[in-house]
């Protein structure tokens, strides 16, 4: 790692002046009327993801959350929406309303829902002024998928992993009791500035030396000096704020949850019980501060590949000597996004994993995670092994050893199709950014030659530090799969050298 610490960013916006804007103006508790009809009973249209008088079928037109700053390049200090303020422990989560029509009382538990009915006239009521125990947030995200669409999705996911899927799970796969689910998330605003200072290369030449299986490729490429200076404005980079959901542990797959970012959390909606009715939601639990370290590590990453879509001439990658982001101005909101969510959980011994598969509510993008028969699996990937090692013998080509490690692959790209446990957002390319007053120094320093590696040594533009799985960036078992097929049907020698051994197997069967 090198040294791109020298401001702490983190100190930077701790000890910001910060505002608090007030999201929930005007929000009315109790019970919520339509204008036309008076009935309480609105709920969400998930074809347009207005609320609906479900008694008159008046729509409302949704409203936005006001006096958050619009225009991120004009950040500065620290903002913050009233429901993304921190949680105070002893919130009485419990809160009791009069019934306006009946005046009954009735008692709602605000951690486990924000609506209820009156049990004597049927009214509902609802809390849409926040409270600081993190189940109101500043906006939500309406559903815009329904139900019967998402089991379409969740299916067609499951019914392509069906062969090495656990004989139980099969038995018992159903789509019948999935669940709406509105995550806790905290939209971040970044206003930076960035310096980058280093050195890049760009390949000038590519030749190779030597006969027949000697033979190496050589490289000649261009040393220059590179800087980048520019500002950006880093539009709403989500992440989730509750601490299940952060939590990275072998027993749930919640990386599926992640990997259906990003949302189109420019459509978030300023808050209203009603939009949560037949669905579910998690509180927040976690609070900015907690969130500060994890969100300026993602804007650091989202900076570097901004500055690399100004880099495209070093093709052979760029080494970064001091990358400085100072963050200017800062805007945090709280947010309800909308999952469709399947869960299993598959009881292995002492062990219990609890497998989802996700559906993005609003793009339907899915991703998930369906349980091995391990068995099977193993057994497969033997007789893969077996065959491989017998291709060894009767293929006669250098590196035929390579035959030793079919079984293994088969194996891996088989657990990655169907655990997916690398799958995550990429949040470093997805999140919406731009940038200004774009400053670039290249200075050319020398021609290089006769360079055996096809890429810069040191390069680190490329570099992401703000997940966990940064290892196997995002290598999920579709990737995988794919780059075994772009083996398979381009022309380079391993693509001649698989195709050969397809090609011979098929012969060995005649
Ligand atoms: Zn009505
Ligand atoms: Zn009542």
């Amino acid at each position: 790692m090198q040294q791109d610490l020298q401001t702490n960013p983190n100190q930077q916006m701790e000890n910001a002046t910060t505002t608090i804007v007030q999201t929930d103006v005007g929000a009315k508790d109790g019970q919520n009327k339509c204008p036309k009809c008076g009935a309480t009973d609105i709920s969400l249209n998930t074809s347009n993801g207005k609320l609906r008088c479900n008694f008159c079928r008046h729509e409302f037109e949704p409203e936005k959350v006001e006096g958050l700053e619009t225009d991120i390049s004009k950040l500065q200090g620290q903002i913050i929406g009233s429901g993304a303020t921190n949680i105070v422990a002893d919130t009485n989560d419990v809160i009791t309303f009069k019934c306006s029509s009946c005046g009954a009382e009735v008692v709602m538990d605000t951690s486990e829902t924000t609506t209820a009915r009156c049990h004597w006239c049927r009214s509902v009521l609802s809390v849409n002024q926040q409270i600081p125990n993190g189940s109101i947030p500043d906006v939500v995200l309406p559903f815009g998928i329904p139900k019967e669409e998402a089991k379409k999705q969740i299916e067609a996911f499951v019914s392509k992993r069906k062969f090495f899927a656990h004989p139980k799970f099969k038995e018992e796969f159903t789509t019948e009791n999935i669940m709406g689910v509105y995550f806790p998330y905290m939209l971040v605003d970044i206003n930076a500035h960035a310096f980058f200072c280093g050195e890049g290369e760009h390949q000038t030449a590519k030749y190779f030396r030597g006969n027949g299986e000697q033979q190496r490729a050589y490289y000649d490429a261009d040393l220059y000096h590179v800087e980048r200076e520019f500002d950006i404005a880093i539009q709403g980079l989500s992440v989730e704020s509750n601490l299940d959901k952060l939590n990275n542990s072998q027993e749930k797959t919640n990386n599926v949850i992640n990997a259906i970012m990003p949302f189109d959390v420019e459509n978030c909606v300023k808050y209203n019980a009603n939009y949560l009715k037949g669905y579910t939601s998690e509180k927040r639990d976690v609070n900015v501060d907690q969130l500060r370290t994890l969100v300026d590590t993602q804007a650091k990453d989202i900076v570097r590949f901004a500055a690399n879509e100004t880099l495209t001439q070093y093709d052979r990658g760029v080494a970064w000597s001091n990358e400085q982001v100072d963050m200017k101005g800062q805007q945090w909101q709280a947010a309800y996004l909308p999952v469709w969510l399947y869960s299993y959980q598959q009881v292995k011994g002492e062990h219990k994993i609890l497998h989802y598969v996700a559906v993005n509510a609003r793009t339907k993008e899915t991703m998930g995670s369906v349980p091995l028969h391990m068995p099977k699996l193993l057994g497969i990937s033997c007789l893969v092994e077996i065959l491989g090692i017998i291709a060894m013998f009767f293929i006669n080509f250098d590196s035929n050893w390579l035959f030793l490690l079919v079984g293994f692959l088969y194996f891996f790209i088989m657990f990655m199709k169907y655990r997916n446990a690398n799958a995550r957002h990429t949040y470093e390319l997805e999140t919406k950014k731009n940038i200004g007053n774009l400053k670039e120094v290249d200075q050319l320093i020398q021609s290089k030659t006769g360079l055996t590696s096809s890429k810069m040594e040191g390069a680190n533009n490329e570099r992401v530090n703000g997940t966990k799985g940064n290892l196997l960036n995002a290598l999920t078992g579709e990737q995988v799969g794919n780059f075994v097929v772009d083996a398979v049907t381009n022309t380079s020698p391993l693509a001649s050298f698989v195709k050969e051994n397809i090609e011979n197997k098929g012969d060995n069967k005649q």
